[in-house]
Formats: structure tokens, sequence, C-alpha cells
């Protein structure tokens, strides 16, 4: 945590895990954007076409896995038009790797065809065009605009937080949000944070869960929030990710 223990403003009691969420949420997300440098997308791209591609692949895959695939899949696609003179067969060999491979191609294959057609080949920058996209729900639309386009995602009034099964846990942990229902959490999740704090936010809290806060482990005594976390296993508290073991540890 911050050098300096928060402190409640109106009675100048330092902040713990007990603290009201919206007192403790900017601590913790400050806390989390000092040590993971302001967060980043570990999914290798270098547009955003092939951040959206790569999210599409990343479902219950790895980024490691993810980037093994897409070093050699964007050379061989580099446009949607490339995803569509193949044959779905091709592309299924070609991105195998990633698992469901069948329902991704397909997928793949709809969205090139979609931006094809709407929006002149080039991947919509907006929230509202994004999930006209077929199988592009807000999740994948956030991290697009998140890693793609930050300047377009603090002036789209529909943007928010990409909430993946690691943001979903660690909300719940933080004692953030009660719900399952990831639009629900979002919304949870936006009342706590600035506008200009979603895409990072969602960022850090996506590398903590990974490096830290395990769906099953969570490494509390190594935890720069632990002070201000509600389920630390070392405060004796309950974890208020119960579902966690359901969530899996995957992405
Ligand atoms: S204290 Fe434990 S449960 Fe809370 S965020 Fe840290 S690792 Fe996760």
């Amino acid at each position: 945590m911050d050098p300096e223990t928060p402190e409640t403003p109106r009675t100048g009691r330092p902040l713990d895990r007990d603290s009201g969420k919206t007192l403790r949420a900017p601590h913790i997300l400050a806390a989390l954007m000092a040590t993971y440098g302001g967060g980043h997308i570990e999914l290798d791209h270098s547009s955003p076409f092939e951040l959206l591609i790569a999210t599409v692949l990343s479902a219950q895959s790895t980024d490691k896995k993810i980037n093994e695939i897409t070093a050699t899949l964007f050379v061989k696609y580099p446009t949607p038009e490339a995803y569509l003179a193949v044959d779905e067969e091709e592309l299924q060999d070609d991105i195998r790797a990633s698992g469901f491979f069948r329902q991704k191609a397909k997928s793949i294959r709809g969205i090139c065809q979609a931006l094809i057609e709407d929006f002149d080949g080039e991947v919509p920058l907006s929230m509202a065009e994004l999930v006209t996209l077929p199988g592009v729900a807000r999740k994948t639309a956030n991290v697009v605009l998140a890693g793609s386009a930050p300047e377009a995602l603090l002036e789209d009034p529909d943007a928010g937080i990409a909430v993946d099964t690691h943001v979903t846990r660690l909300a719940k942990r933080f004692g953030f949000t009660r719900h399952d229902d990831p639009v629900k959490i979002e919304r949870d999740l936006m009342r706590l944070f600035d506008k200009a704090d979603y895409g990072p936010a969602s960022l850090v809290i996506i590398l903590h869960g990974r490096r830290v806060c395990d769906a099953l482990r969570p490494r509390c005594g190594a935890c720069i929030v632990e002070p201000l976390c509600p389920s630390s296993l070392i405060a004796g508290r309950r974890d208020k990710a119960r579902q966690a073991k359901a969530l899996g540890a995957i992405d």
C-alpha cells in the first residue's frame, strides 16, 4: 500500500478492509496502478483489428498460447478479406491450438464479413458499433477500446470496464459487487472509478488476478492491497468470491 496509510476523509480514521467500498476503491486502484505500471494488454497486437482477433481467440485459453498462435496468424491473415479468402477448415487448423477452434473460426469469419460489409474493413472504435459485430459483447469491445483507442474510450458514453473472469473474481473479493452478471459487475465498477481509469482499472485488476490473487490459492501474504481487502485469508476473512472454483483460473 501507499507509504502513508489512507484515512477516512470525515473522521480522519485510517482506512481499513471494513471501510466503505467507495473509500477503498481509489486507494486499491492507485496501489495496483503503481505496482503494474498502469497496466498493459498481454495479447500481442499492432492494430485494433489484431487485438479484436486476439481477444476472440483468447476465450478459454491463455495469452501466452494466443501470442504463439498470432505470431504467424497475423502474417498470414493481415486483413478481414484474408480470413474469408481461405476455407473455414484451413482457418480452423491455423487456430486449433487455441481451443474451441471451430466456434472461433466461425466467429472470426462472421466478424470479418461484418467489418467488410458495414465498416469498410476497419474496426469501428465505439461501443455502440463494436457490439453490432457478431459474437462481440461488451467485454471484448471494452478490451479493444482500452487497448487500441483509450482516447475514444474516454469520449464514448457507452464504453466501460472489461469484465473477465479475473475482474469478476477480484471485484467480489474486494467487496465491490455482489453480482454474478458481468453487465451488473461492470455497472458497479463504473460507479467506483473515474472514467479516465476504466481502461487501466480492468488491466491492472486482471494482472493482479493472474499474478497474486489466484482463483484457488490467493497469495494474500504477498498482496499489496491486503490491508484494504475484506477477503484477506491471512486476516481470517471469508473469501467473498466463493464461486472462484467454478470460475476457474484461465482467461
Ligand atoms: S488480500 Fe488476498 S483475496 Fe484480497 S486481493 Fe489480495 S490476494 Fe486477493
